[in-house]
């Protein structure tokens, strides 16, 4: 297997190089995944929040520690890095602690009059192993997180982080090994592409997969061959509409922030902007003092740092260059130097969705703005695409910002806020078309690392049931007559079907 490099992004320092995983390996933590599964998965779930609790007390008390190396990592503000790494993944152990035990407890339903007196409930049991494979944006929040609500639901995890951002892989394994737990419970692979198709191979109980689309497809077709249950957080190419009566300096602020955050490399990054045409001078020229007021450079001293992957700029000097050449207008930035991990935020206009910078996932420091004249027309626009993630709604109609919010074919949609969502660890977070399948975050996430076992509980007093054998005439009768009368239009018991309940209710003792 190859080796990976330890580099800062942002200043090319190599900090170290890391083995990757061998076949064997990956086969060899699979066991040990299995055999701690034994123990883990039946371990109360109190027992399960204390350790989530002391992983929280450990990442509370290192988080600037943390974050300045996720920041070395990742080329992203340090600022940032504790933000979205720390904070958040903290306030989501907060959250389990507070609610695990009651989300993953035994549900009593309610059970028809038909199968009286049978009891039912729903029981959430873990699944076994997860795999959690990770990409290099968030690389430490999009890990720890999934991983530990596979964790607090029981399963034991192998987590493969990406190979984009090794040292990352690292500082959570030193994570995990630095809080005391039950041997295996979790554990971390590291490497690329093969090493991810080997987790995938070793079959795992269900895969949780963060990434690309075209990455998404191809583990959900490995996955296939054994039906693995998997669930994709893929990209997107969140739409932002700016409605006339919008607060517009809200709106450029959130546009700004929302465009160019950790560089544009979100998932949930503002990637269109769609405003009405009545506020659209303003509000560009809003946006163009806000962006040039941008501090840009090294992640300690800027607010916007460097790209993270090499790969993904010549993503965005594509994108950007086409739409150039189709006739957009960069208002701010828009060109790019030949080398170094620096792209400058980039404003333009006169763009079109015959671009690729209005159809296909950009996931850099680029805010194309259209305008629209009409609500429908915006909503129009921003469903023009196979992603939907994330989207935003500006507003201060309350009917009318939720009236498009409704309309908008997307897993998320924040009002008069970008991105958001995510930080609210109640609500299920997901993408619907291409930006993914399933749901985490939220007591619909967290049971998604269970199956619902679902249990039906007689008495068992009677010896037989009146749908069992031998069949007779009178349970015909019987559930003609249970039939109309339960569904029917009100008609009710007549004295034949009231002589085969009799008797059938006579053979069930
Ligand atoms: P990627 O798909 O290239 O890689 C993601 C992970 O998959 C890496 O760990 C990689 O090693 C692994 N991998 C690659 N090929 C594999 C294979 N065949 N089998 C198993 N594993 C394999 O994605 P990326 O470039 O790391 O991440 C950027 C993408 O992730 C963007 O599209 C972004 O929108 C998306 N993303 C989505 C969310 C979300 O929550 N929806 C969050 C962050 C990022």
């Amino acid at each position: 297997m190859g080796t990976l490099t330890l580099r800062n992004p942002a200043t090319g320092e190599v900090m170290g190089t890391l083995q990757e995983n061998s076949p064997e390996e990956v086969h060899k933590a699979m066991e040990r995944a299995r055999l701690a599964f034994g123990h883990w998965g039946s371990t109360p779930v109190s027992a399960r929040v204390h350790y989530l609790r002391n992983l929280r007390h450990y990442l509370v008390e290192h988080g600037e520690e943390l974050a300045k190396k996720i920041s070395e990592a990742t080329g992203k503000v340090a600022l940032e890095a504790y933000m979205t790494e720390i904070f958040v993944t903290a306030d989501t152990i907060r959250f389990y602690e507070k609610n695990a035990e009651r989300m993953l407890a035994p549900r009593k339903v309610p059970t028809p009059i038909a199968l009286s007196p049978k009891k039912s409930s729903i029981h959430y049991q873990p699944m076994g192993v997860v795999a959690v494979i990770s990409p290099w944006n968030y690389p430490f929040q999009l890990s720890v997180v999934p991983v530990l609500s596979a964790l607090i639901a029981g399963n034991t995890v192998i987590l493969k982080p990406s190979e984009i951002t090794p040292g990352v892989g690292v500082l959570i394994e030193e994570l995990f090994q630095a809080v005391p737990a039950p041997q295996h419970i979790v554990q971390v692979l590291h490497g690329g592409r093969q090493v991810g198709q080997a987790l995938v191979a070793a079959r795992p109980d269900k895969i949780f997969f963060t990434g690309s689309v075209a990455t998404g497809k191809k583990i959900m077709a490995q996955a296939a061959e054994h039906l693995i249950p998997v669930e994709l957080e893929l990209g997107g190419k969140d739409p932002m509409i700016v409605l006339e009566d919008a607060h517009l300096e809200r709106a450029a602020n959130g546009a700004v922030w929302g465009a160019f955050t950790n560089s544009g490399q979100v998932c949930m990054s503002v990637e269109r902007v769609y405003v009405h045409e009545r506020v659209y001078p303003e509000f560009l020229r809003l946006v163009k003092e806000k962006t040039a007021a941008l501090r840009h450079g090294f992640p300690d001293q800027a607010e916007v740092g460097s790209m993270t992957s090499p790969q993904q700029i010549g993503i965005v000097r594509q994108h950007v260059e086409e739409a150039l050449a189709k006739g957009a207008i960069a208002e701010l930035g828009g060109s790019f130097s030949e080398d170094g991990m620096f792209l400058p935020p980039t404003i333009l206009t006169g763009v079109t969705h015959e671009m690729k910078i209005m159809r296909e996932e950009t996931f850099g420091p680029i805010l194309p703005i259209m305008t629209f004249s009409t609500e429908e027309e915006a909503i129009r626009l921003a469903n023009d695409t196979p992603y939907g993630l994330n989207a935003s709604v500006w507003s201060q109609n309350k009917a009318k910002a939720k009236r498009v919010a409704l309309q908008l074919e997307s897993g998320n949609v924040c009002i008069n806020d970008v991105i958001i969502s995510f930080a609210n660890p109640n609500l299920p977070f997901g993408g619907v078309k291409q930006s993914g399948i399933g749901r985490y975050r939220g007591p619909e996430g967290l049971q998604a690392f269970t199956h619902a076992v679902s249990i039906i509980h007689d008495p068992g007093k009677k010896k037989r049931e009146i749908n069992w054998y031998p069949y007779t005439e009178e349970q015909q009768t019987l559930f003609v007559g249970l039939t109309k009368t339960l569904f029917g239009k009100g008609q009710t018991w007549n004295s034949r079907n009231l002589l085969a309940a009799w008797r059938e209710w006579k053979r069930l003792f």
